[in-house]
Formats: structure tokens, sequence, C-alpha cells
């Protein structure tokens, strides 16, 4: 077992952690506008492309970065340490869109992955979100083509999308389709706020008899589910990583404190009780991150496609509860500067909230690996590759 960081890997690393700080320059802007003026966004493209960071889960045939999970993992732990969801910017397309034809990669993703076009992916609905089966929105065939109908809710990006992936029925069947936002009948109906600041919105979307032609069916009539459950497990994954980058951040933000901060005469990081926050911090990271690395890695090797779901849900539960928990003790750290929102620990605090949510539930993520014992055996989900399970 080698665990050392190749050079690529290094180097990755190091350009992800600077165009982190290229775009961290802007969190307090963000912070403050709800979302970045367009100049800033064209700037912040200008150093992603650069930096040569833009969708990096695509190959490099098709214009992407083409960098395996694990090397997209040590990319995205650096751009999880953003605030303001600012992570977003740097574009990575969805996974499901590998499943275009020719001519929808021309049309889609091609220009997605140069930075011209923009997805966003719209499962969820009102009576649909953790049980994706009670779905609504259908697609009804009508000559050569579709007529779309239905609503989706929370679809991160959709103020900015050119293009959403839409999941509908097709007579019953799960089908994703690629709906312009511009079609006449596609409107965003809601805008809600959040919790969180997030540079992108979420809105949600109305389709009243959106015509569709027939190339605007990603993948067969029936594979809805399996393209956006590979979605879900490489965003599991991603997701996993960028919490444990901001876990990260907000330790060292709040063991400088600790050590600069005087009360009682003496430092606060002297006192005992501070000490155990930071211990539990660092446990807390460091054992996610090596199973993000090891997950990642697997990942990579090829895993069984069903283990791996149920794996992508122990790493994304345990590293997003994990961070929940590290940044709830960063506030405690800081104190009442660590509520004020000038602090990038009570951004973080208020934005790693939705990691338990989104992509699935924490719940969900323990259905998804109780399923996988019950029907397959604990013994692939403990099996460490390569070894005896
Ligand atoms: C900020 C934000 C952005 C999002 N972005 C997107 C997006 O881009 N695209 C998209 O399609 N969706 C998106 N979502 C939706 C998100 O994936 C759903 O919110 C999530 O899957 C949970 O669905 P729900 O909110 O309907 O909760 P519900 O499914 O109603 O769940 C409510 C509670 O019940 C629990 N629960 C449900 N079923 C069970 C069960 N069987 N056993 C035990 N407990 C259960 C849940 O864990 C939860 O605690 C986003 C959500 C948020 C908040």
């Amino acid at each position: 077992m080698d665990f050392t960081f190749t050079d690529r890997q290094l180097e990755l690393k190091d350009r992800a952690a600077s165009l982190a700080r290229v775009i961290m320059a802007h969190e307090q802007e963000c912070e403050d506008n709800n979302g970045l003026p367009a100049e800033t966004h064209a700037k912040l493209r200008q150093a992603i492309l650069d930096h040569e960071l833009h969708a990096i889960n695509m190959p490099t045939e098709w214009g992407g970065a083409g960098l395996s999970i694990l090397e997209q993992a040590i990319v995205q732990e650096e751009l999880g340490k953003l605030t303001g969801a600012l992570w977003d910017v740097v574009w990575r397309p969805a996974n499901a869109l590998r499943a275009c034809t020719p001519s929808q990669r021309e049309r889609y993703l091609e220009p997605e992955i140069r930075g011209e076009r923009r997805d966003a992916v719209a499962v969820t609905e009102a009576e649909a979100g953790s049980d994706p089966q009670a779905l609504r929105t259908t697609a009804v065939r009508d000559g050569d083509g579709y007529v779309l109908n239905g609503e989706k809710w929370f679809v991160t990006v959709g103020d900015a999308a050119d293009f959403l992936i839409v999941l509908a029925t097709v007579d019953g069947a799960p089908t994703t389709f690629l709906v312009d936002t511009d079609l006449p009948g596609v409107e965003i109906i809601r805008v809600p706020r959040y919790t969180h600041t997030f540079v992108y919105e979420h809105p949600e979307f109305r389709f009243t008899d959106v015509r569709l032609p027939e190339d605007a069916r990603l993948g067969d009539v029936g594979q809805g589910y399996d393209l956006i459950r590979d979605w879900f497990v490489e965003e599991r994954l991603m997701i996993a990583a960028r919490t444990v980058g901001a876990a990260a951040r907000a330790t060292e933000l709040a063991a400088d404190w600790a050590n600069s901060r005087q009360q009682f005469g003496e430092p606060i990081s002297h006192y005992q009780l501070i000490q155990s926050m930071l211990a539990d911090n660092v446990v807390d990271i460091v054992t996610n991150r090596a199973l993000v690395y090891q997950l990642a890695w697997e990942s990579d090797q090829g895993a069984d496609r069903k283990t791996l779901h149920a794996k992508a849900a122990v790493a994304k539960l345990s590293a997003s509860e994990a961070a929940g928990r590290a940044v709830d003790r960063a506030v405690q750290i800081f104190g009442g500067r660590g509520y004020m929102r000038d602090n990038p620990v009570e951004r973080l605090y208020r934005e790693l909230r939705v990691d338990r949510i989104w992509e699935g539930t924490s719940e969900i993520q323990r259905l998804i690996i109780g399923n996988e014992i019950v029907k397959r055996g604990v013994a692939g989900v403990l099996a460490h590759p390569g070894s005896a399970a």
C-alpha cells in the first residue's frame, strides 16, 4: 500500500488550491449580494480556463480535463473550502450527459465543457423527494416527439442554466430529457430563499405542454433512473470530498483563532476543552479524507456498480455528518465571532447543512447501505479492494 501523492496529484492539488484562492477573494461579495455580478462571473470563468480545471470529469477528446475520480476528489476537496458554494462556478457537467448522442454532444455537452452553456438536473418534485418513483412529470409521445408537463423543485443552477436534464415518465417508464430553458411552456414559478448563501439559485420550474423533438431524449426510454443513479454515485463522492475540505478550512481558522484569542489571561488554545474540540475535528477530517480517497480510487479501479453505490453512500453519509459536527465546533471556538456572517466559519456552518439533505438525505444513505447488506450481504461493502472479503 502506498499512500504517497504522485507528482501529478500534487501538481493538481496545488493548481486547485491556487484557483480556490482566486475565487475566495469574491466570497464576501457573494455573501453581501447573494450571488456575483456578471463581470465577476466572466473573470472567474477565465481563471477556471487558465487553471484548466473546467469539466474535470469529462474526457479530453471532448475538451474536458479527463481527470480520474480520485483526481477529481483531490480538486473538489480544495474547492470545498470556498463559501457561497463558489465551488459550483467551476463547471462540471452532469455525468448523465455522457449518454448524449453525437449530435446532442455537439449541441449540449461540448459547449458546456467549453463553459458556454450550463446544465441543471431536475429530478425532485413536490411529491417526489426521497422517493423519485412518485414522479408526476410526464412526457407523452406526440407525432415524432413528446409533450412535457409537470413541475420540478430545488433546481440548483436553474437560474443560470441553458438547459435542464429532466426526469419524466414515458408511458410509466422513467426517462431523461434535455430541455432548453427558453422553450415555450418552460417557466420559473418561484425562486425561494434558503438557509445558505449560494452563488446560484434553486428555482422551481413548471412545464406546460412543452413540445420536445425525439432527439431531446437523453438515453433510452426507461433508462432514466440508471442515468440519475450514476450521477448520484459520482456526486456523493464529490460531496464527501468537498465537505472534508470545508471542515479542514473551518478547523484551520478555529485553531488560529484559538491561539490568538486570550481570555482569563491566556490563549484559549491552552484550555483542554478547546483542545478537545480541535482534536475531535482532526479525527473527523482525517478519517473521512482517507475514506474518500480510498473509495474514489476504488471507483477508478472499476469497482462493482452496486457495491460502489453503497460505498458512495457510506462516504457521503460519513463525511457530511462529520463536517457538520466539525464546523459546529469551529463556530463554538470562535464564540460570538463565529456567529457573524463575515466569518467564513459562520457561512460554512449554514452551507454544510444541505449536504445532509441533498443528493439523498442521511436517512436515505443509511437505507442504501442497509439495502445492499440485506440483498447482497455485508462482505462487499466491508471488503478492502484486493483483499479477501
Ligand atoms: C438547496 C437544495 C438544492 C437541491 N438541488 C436539487 C437539484 O439540483 N435537483 C434535484 O432534483 N433536487 C435537488 N434538491 C432536492 C433534494 O435532493 C431533496 O430535498 C432530497 O432528496 C430530500 O427530498 P425532500 O426534500 O422531498 O424530503 P422528503 O423525501 O420529504 O423527506 C423528509 C424527511 O423524511 C425522511 N425520509 C423519507 N423517506 C424515508 C424513509 N423511507 N425512511 C426514513 N426516513 C425517510 C428524509 O430523510 C427526511 O428526513 C435540492 C434540495 C435542496 C434543499
